[in-house]
């Protein structure tokens, strides 16, 4: 079957190769459950993977399948696997277990250790391929009402999970009643934080760079959020106008606003940051005036990265809220489609230059 690959370590390495196909028995003690790929959603990480910044390679392949955001139809199941039937849409978790106590009690995104296995990003191959096989423990059904943009649920969890680790931290208040949040960055992963708090009911601000109207200022607006561009309105007048802040989730990608979220939080209030920034860059911060607030104010700052099954299966009944709530809705996120396999060049095109995109999706296959 085909793959789409890259050779960790070499930069635009980005192929297609021939790869044997997998089979349910691949999985010890009958646990295996084969599934075809329908749809894989691409983002930045798999343009820094085929840039050689980020993913290394499973032992003893020197190649990598890349791809994380999976969707697919489960078509064979080994016989000690109860919880999932052929025709299923599942969507697979990333991260797999290794060896720190948090992995072992299924806790694999809170890993205390140095290296990490993530399918189709480090050390684990991906899904842009025809097939994989997988244990039924990092599949989650997507219910068929969702079928169109289960596709999401990925980047989904990752928004669950920064949001999940708030409400944990915030059970120190005994009760917290968030009222207003505000997202940073109205991205992707901007627009399903959004999506996210939206469903929890909370006044959303979602801050971007752009001068509305564009297409993702319009989708914040459609779910009853509020969209402000930075340059308009900073967010230290914006907090004048619509905060105190809850709760402020950062999602631009540019390490400096974290620094201005936290200047611009709410007392009791908690941030949480989940951009992965690379280099080594600095920038000047008031930090007397922060580190007061933050004290006088016990204020939280918390950092998330991955998701696990929870993660997910809040995802998937998110979407799944969110589609009978905003009919198409999250369909017009998938602002880019591309058409099979072959079309891995095009794809990596697109991620590389793709102005205006939200989600650039590979159709692998009808079904
Ligand atoms: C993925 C996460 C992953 C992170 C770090 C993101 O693109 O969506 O699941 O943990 O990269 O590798
Ligand atoms: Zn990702």
């Amino acid at each position: 079957m085909k793959a789409v690959a890259v050779v960790p370590g070499q930069a635009g390495s980005l192929h297609l190769r021939e790869v044997p196909r997998p089979r349910a028995g691949d999985v010890p003690g009958g646990r295996g459950v084969l599934v075809k790929v329908l749809r894989v959603g691409v983002d930045g990480t798999d343009k820094e993977i085929n840039q050689a910044e980020y993913g290394r390679a499973p032992e003893g392949d020197d190649f990598l399948i890349i791809g994380h955001e999976s969707f697919g139809v489960v078509v064979e199941t080994g016989p000690s696997v109860g919880e999932l039937r052929p025709g299923d849409y599942v969507v697979a978790t990333v991260r797999r277990p290794g060896k720190s106590f948090y992995d072992t009690i299924g806790l694999q995104d809170m890993t205390l250790d140095a290296v990490y296995y993530e399918r189709g990003i480090n050390l684990r191959h991906g899904y842009l391929t025809e097939y994989y096989v997988e244990s039924p423990d990092y599949l989650v059904k997507v219910p068929r009402s969702c079928k169109d943009v289960g596709v999401l649920l990925e980047p989904t969890s990752v928004a669950e999970k920064g949001i999940a680790q708030a409400y944990e931290i915030q059970r120190r208040l005994r009760l917290w009643q968030p009222r207003r949040a505000v997202v940073m960055g109205a991205g992707t992963l901007g627009l399903l934080a959004t999506m996210a708090l939206r469903m929890r009911n909370l006044d959303v601000t979602t801050f971007g760079l752009k001068t509305p109207p564009y297409l993702n200022s319009e989708l914040i607006e459609a779910i009853g959020a509020r969209y402000v561009s930075t340059r308009a309105l900073p967010l230290e007048m914006a907090a004048r106008e619509f905060g105190p802040f809850d709760l402020i989730f950062e999602a631009t990608g540019n390490a400096g606003v974290v620094f201005d979220a936290a200047a611009n939080l709410g007392k009791n209030g908690v941030l949480v940051l989940t951009s992965i920034t690379g280099g080594n860059g600095k920038i000047e911060v008031p930090a007397a005036r922060i580190n007061l607030d933050f004290v006088l104010g016990n204020k939280v700052m918390v950092g998330t990265v991955n998701a696990h099954r929870e993660h997910f299966e809040q995802g998937a009944s998110d979407l799944a809220k969110c589609a009978a709530e905003y009919p198409g809705w999250l369909e017009r996120l998938l602002t880019h489609r591309v058409s099979g396999l072959d079309g891995h060049q095009e794809m990596m095109r697109l991620l590389t230059s793709g102005e205006g995109a939200i989600k650039i999706v590979v159709e692998v296959a009808q079904g």
